[in-house]
C-alpha cells in the first residue's frame, strides 16, 4: 500500500510499504478515506522528537472498515468509523476511568498513552496511508451515522483536534458566562474557541500572528489578537477590565515563538499566568516534551522552562495538562455535528490526494499564508 513515511528532519515521502493487516483477533483494518496533517506531526517532521525513521505518520483518521478480526463484536465490514488518535485497551486502570490518552496496555513499557504514527507512543503505524490497523476495535472505533459522506470532513475532526480543543476548555474549567483567552490560532486553538462558544463562553479571545488564522478566529466568533502589533498580555487585560480572563488555554506547545520567529519556550505559559485572572484555570494541550535536544537554550534541552511560579502561586491559579482523552468526548461531539450544532470543517484550507502529502507538510510547516488545516484523501 502507499503511505507517508518519515525519513528524517523535513524529509517525508509517499512510498510503498507492507499492507496493514489483522495482527490480533481484536483488530480491524480500515480503508482510510480521510486523514489529516496535525501540528503534532510537525514536531516530528522538524526532527524535534525521537520518532523512528521509517515510521508511517498520521493519527487523525477516518475510513471504511475492510476486514474484521474474529474477536470483534460490534464493528462490521462497511462501517464508517472515526479513530481517536490515542489507542486505548478499554480495560486498564486509566481507560476504565475515561483517561484513554494514558492507556497502560497499549503504551510502551513504563509509560502511559499510545497513538498511531507518533513519537514515544508505541509501535503503531499511522493512517496517512491507504489502510490502517486498529487495535481493540470494539473500543476504539467511533461509529458514524448515515450522513457520513456529506459530513466526512467534519467527522474526521473527531479523531483529534475537536476533542483536543474541547479538552483544553475542560482542563481550564470553563463555565457558562466565562471569558477565555487562548494562545494559538492553529487548528487546536480554533477548536478550543469553538468549544468554548458551544459551552456558553461570554468572550473568547484568541492570540496569534498569522492573518489567515486570526481571520478564522473571528469567523468562529472570537476576538482575534495579533501579537505582532504589540504586547498580547496588555491587549487581553484591556479586554478583561484589567483583571485577566476567567480561564485560559495553551494551544501552541514547546515550540512557541516570539513574533520575530525565535523560539521562547516559556512565552505562552508565562503569558497565560499574566492574562488569566487570580484563581483562574489554565488548560495546556500544546505539547511539551521531557527532552528536546534541538532546543535553543540549556533548560529547554532538558524539557524545562523558566516558569513564573511566584506569580502563578500568588494568583492562586491552577494548571491542568496533557494529551486529550478523545474517547471521553468524541461520541457527544459527533452528535453535535450530526445535529448541525458544530461545524469543525470550517477551518480546512486544503483537501489533497495522499500523493501530495510531502508538499503539504512543507507548506503547513512553513505556516504559509492560507495553509491552516490539510486533509488528505488516500482513497480518492
Ligand atoms: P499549529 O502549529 O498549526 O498551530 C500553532 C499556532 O500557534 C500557530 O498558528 C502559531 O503561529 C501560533 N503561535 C506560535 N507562537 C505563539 C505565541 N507565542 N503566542 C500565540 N500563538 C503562537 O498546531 P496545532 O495543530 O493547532 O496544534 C497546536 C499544539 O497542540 C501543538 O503543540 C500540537 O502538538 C498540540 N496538540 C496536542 C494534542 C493533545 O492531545 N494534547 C492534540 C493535538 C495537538
Ligand atoms: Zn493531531
Amino acid at each position: 500500500m502507499k503511505a507517508l513515511v518519515y525519513h528524517g528532519t523535513k524529509d517525508v515521502s509517499v512510498d510503498s510499504v507492507p499492507d496493514a493487516k489483522i495482527e490480533k483477533p481484536t483488530d480491524v483494518v480500515v480503508k482510510i478515506t480521510t486523514t489529516n496533517i496535525c501540528g503534532s506531526d510537525l514536531h516530528m517532521y522538524e526532527g524535534r522528537t525521537n520518532v523512528a525513521k521509517g515510521t508511517v505518520l498520521g493519527h487523525e483518521n477516518l475510513g471504511r472498515v475492510e476486514e474484521v478480526g474474529n474477536a470483534v463484536d460490534t464493528v462490521k465490514v462497511g462501517d464508517y468509523v472515526c479513530l481517536p488518535f490515542n489507542i486505548g485497551c478499554g480495560f486498564c486502570a486509566n481507560c476504565e476511568r475515561g483517561l484513554t490518552g494514558f492507556c497502560l496496555t497499549c503504551a510502551e513499557p513504563g509509560s502511559a498513552g499510545a497513538a498511531y504514527g507518533f513519537a514515544g507512543m508505541g509501535p503503531y503505524s499511522g493512517g496517512q496511508a491507504e489502510y490502517l490497523r486498529v487495535p481493540y476495535a470494539d473500543f476504539n472505533c467511533l461509529q458514524l451515522p448515515s450522513d457520513v459522506k456529506e459530513k466526512e470532513n467534519d467527522y474526521v475532526m473527531l479523531s483529534d483536534i475537536f476533542p483536543t480543543g474541547w479538552h483544553a476548555t475542560r482542563l481550564a474549567g470553563i463555565k457558562p458566562g466565562d471569558s477565555v483567552v487562548i494562545y494559538g490560532a492553529g487548528p487546536v486553538g480554533l477548536m478550543a474557541g469553538m468549544s468554548a462558544n458551544i459551552q456558553g463562553a461570554s468572550k473568547v479571545i484568541i492570540v496569534d500572528r498569522h492573518p489567515d488564522r486570526l481571520k478564522l478566529a473571528e469567523k468562529i466568533g472570537a476576538v482575534a489578537i495579533d501579537d505582532s502589533t504589540g504586547d498580547a498580555v496588555e491587549k487581553v487585560l484591556a479586554l478583561t477590565e484589567g483583571l485577566g480572563a476567567d480561564c485560559g488555554c495553551e494551544a501552541v506547545g514547546f515550540q512557541c515563538q516570539d513574533h520575530h520567529g525565535h523560539e521562547v519556550p516559556n512565552l505562552t505559559m508565562n503569558n497565560l499566568v499574566k492574562s488569566v485572572k487570580a484563581t483562574g484555570g489554565i488548560g495546556v494541550v500544546g505539547v511539551f516534551l521531557p527532552k528536546d535536544p534541538e532546543a535553543s537554550n540549556a533548560l529547554a534541552k532538558k524539557g524545562q522552562i523558566a516558569f513564573d511560579f511566584g506569580s502563578f502561586w500568588i494568583k492562586g491559579q491552577n494548571i491542568r495538562t496533557g494529551q486529550a482523552n478523545v474517547k471521553a468526548y468524541n461520541r457527544k461531539l459527533r452528535d453535535l455535528i450530526t445535529a448541525g450544532k458544530a461545524k469543525p470543517s470550517i477551518i480546512i484550507s486544503h483537501e489533497l490526494p495522499l500523493e501530495q502529502a510531502a508538499a503539504a507538510y512543507k507548506n503547513f510547516d512553513d505556516r504559509k499564508n492560507g495553509w491552516t488545516k490539510v486533509i488528505l484523501k488516500p482513497a480518492a
